[in-house]
């Protein structure tokens, strides 16, 4: 196993969540999974992770898909006509993904509002639905990546909801790390998506499973969304082999998310300690951790490199912001060996 032989040979991967291998239950349930063609007559192990995603989701039926991207870009397509003008808070991962933008490679226009903490700022979404000529859909995100893992406020989220509904307008969830924000609120994942129309949710993140992401929602939308999956080549075939370690990853380990969530705020307080420039640690509810380096006169990059040399992985957004993310990998002494490491730096 690759990060457990990089973990022995000392090094603390804090890059990304999606760096998690398969647990030995998941490489277990995979041999054995029954197999049949997605494409046709269906897989019998994708079916049942499809029926246990829509239950734990509250949704009527989800959608197996190779990635949380993909799984966004249908919904884009499901959702909405082309031309079509998609809210979201300027941050939201589905308008910044790496190489560009879902919602313009879906043929839709993206509308960034104004947000804080993730959360769009809801006079100013009302003012542009308002002066919207195509509206077609709105998204919202959480936990959300770019505000350092922050959870929507529930209520939040409903008013959003409720606005969409009161337009006709669909309202889509990005819900990559839905069970986090789940296990930080102490609520079911549902209680969560039942303020939106469709969820999609990442298997491949701190769950740990190798590779897979559900799109959930209505029964119609979903069957929209599986012939969509087709035209964009996202069909699989004996995918069943995946889909069981997402089966295990649904079963087993959400609750320990928790554990990230923990290991997360014990480094973002031994980090305030350093220099309560560099973390908050009242900012920190669930395994993100943005850190702004701007007050250390020294660029991101150059804390990223620093960290490396001892054994410590980073990432480096911008020129003055690093992202640390926790995950079944991380335990109590990788956070003591990189708390250590921004120490020695530090000086
Ligand atoms: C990771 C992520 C995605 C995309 O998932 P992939 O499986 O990497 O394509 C979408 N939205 C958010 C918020 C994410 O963190």
């Amino acid at each position: 196993m690759a990060a457990q032989e990089r973990a022995r040979d000392g090094v603390v991967d804090l890059r990304s969540d999606t760096v998690t291998l398969p647990t030995p239950a998941m490489l277990e349930r995979m041999q054995r999974a029954p197999l049949g063609d997605d494409g046709r007559e269906g897989d019998p192990t994708v079916r049942a992770l499809e029926a246990r995603g829509a239950a734990l989701t509250g949704k009527e039926a989800a959608l197996f898909v190779p990635s949380g991207t993909m799984g966004n870009l249908l919904a884009m397509l499901a959702h909405a006509e082309r031309g079509g003008e998609v809210f979201a808070d300027a941050g939201a991962h589905l308008l910044n993904s790496e190489l560009g933008s879902v919602v313009t490679i879906a043929g839709l226009v993206p509308k960034p509002m104004p947000s804080r903490r993730g959360a769009m700022d809801e006079a100013a979404l009302a003012d542009a639905i308002r002066g919207s000529e195509r509206p077609g859909l709105i998204a919202m995100e959480t936990t959300h990546n770019g505000a350092g893992g922050a959870v929507l406020p529930p209520p939040h989220m409903m008013r959003i909801h409720a606005l969409g509904q009161s337009h006709g307008i669909p309202v889509h969830l990005d819900g990559a790390r839905l069970f986090n924000a789940s296990v930080a609120l102490g609520v079911p994942a549902a209680r969560i998506a039942e303020h939106a129309d469709s969820v999609m949710v990442c298997l491949s993140k701190g769950l740990s499973a190798p590779v897979g992401s559900l799109l959930c929602g209505t029964a119609a939308f979903v069957a929209r969304a599986r012939t969509l999956r087709k035209l964009v080549g996202g069909t699989m075939r004996q995918s069943g082999v995946v889909a069981a370690a997402g089966l295990v990853a649904l079963e087993t380990m959400i609750e320990r998310l928790s554990k990230d969530h923990a290991a997360a705020r014990r480094l973002a307080a031994a980090l305030s300690w350093l220099d309560p420039a560099l973390a908050d640690p009242d900012q920190v509810q669930t395994n993100i951790l943005r850190i702004d380096v701007s007050a250390s006169g020294r660029e991101a990059a150059a804390w990223a490199e620093g960290v490396k040399q001892r054994g410590i992985l980073v990432q480096a957004s911008g020129p003055s912001q690093l992202r640390l993310v926790t995950h079944r990998h991380i335990d109590g002494a990788a956070v003591d060996r990189t708390i250590a490491a921004f120490a020695a730096l530090g000086r």
